[in-house]
């Protein structure tokens, strides 16, 4: 199923031990929601692209702003007051034109939410608001596919990964948006940027099913002194949106 070429572009990943020809397949065969594409969702739909997921749907609403800039890698100075869905589009397609990109000029809502998720096989959450997050969670849960959350403030990283069936979902960990939650955030790219490539290598484990995703842990870090955590989460059995554990 795969080319010469792809063969060839993919070769040294597909060395990892449990990869092989067929985990590429598999990464070929996927498709992946990322929102949105900012510090986070940005190097998340990066690292996917140049992994040779199949299929991306990226949703991100607005305009370019110099703000952006530090630490948004899929925007570019020449699209300063253009569309950023413009601008992923077009460095994803120069990273890999082999894979099939819907670049959505939308945030997560729970308007569209069915729509773009029914398109996928996995969610992974980079959007800063608590109304986008619980639309995609709610959406993800009702159709049974995992959800890879991801969070930064300042220094602070925080990652989990559920599936349903297995874990919890966002509303058994915040059954209500926590009130400190914040639309700005001081906010370094080189942060953004771990967690969304430990974001990206939990789908790129969910698809191949190498190594172990983060089911029932919070990881959580400091960057700022590089303190590592895990913490044991778990389903609450009142949540009525994500299903009864069946394992
Ligand atoms: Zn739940």
């Amino acid at each position: 199923m795969l080319t010469d070429f792809e063969r060839s572009r993919y070769e040294w990943q597909m060395w990892t031990d449990g990869v092989g020809e067929s985990g590429q397949e598999k990464l070929k065969q996927a498709r992946v929601l990322v929102s949105r594409c900012g510090g986070v969702g940005g190097v998340v739909a990066f690292e996917l692209a140049a992994a040779g997921v199949g299929t991306l749907v990226l949703a991100h609403a607005g305009n370019l702003k110099p703000s952006d800039l530090n630490r948004q890698l899929l925007m570019t100075h020449d699209y300063l007051g253009k569309p950023r869905r413009d601008s992923i589009e077009e460095r994803l397609r120069a990273l890999n034109p082999l894979i099939e990109i819907q670049a959505v000029g939308e945030n997560i809502s729970t308007d569209n939410a069915d729509d773009l998720i029914s398109q996928v096989d996995i969610v992974i959450d980079c959007a800063p608001l608590f109304p986008e997050r619980y639309a995609m969670n709610d959406a993800a849960m009702r159709r049974g596919i995992p959800m890879i959350e991801t969070a930064m403030f300042d220094s602070d990283i925080t990652l989990t990964t559920f599936v349903p069936g297995r874990t919890g979902c966002l509303r058994c960990l915040y059954p209500e948006a926590p009130p400190y939650w914040k639309r700005q955030f001081p906010v370094f790219g080189a942060v953004s940027g771990v967690v969304a490539c430990m974001a990206a290598y939990e789908a790129i484990k969910l698809i191949t099913g190498v190594g172990h995703v983060l089911e029932n842990i919070m990881l959580t870090a400091d960057l700022g002194t590089m303190q590592f955590r895990r913490m044991p989460i778990r389903r609450n059995p009142a949540c009525t949106t994500c299903p009864p554990l069946t394992a």
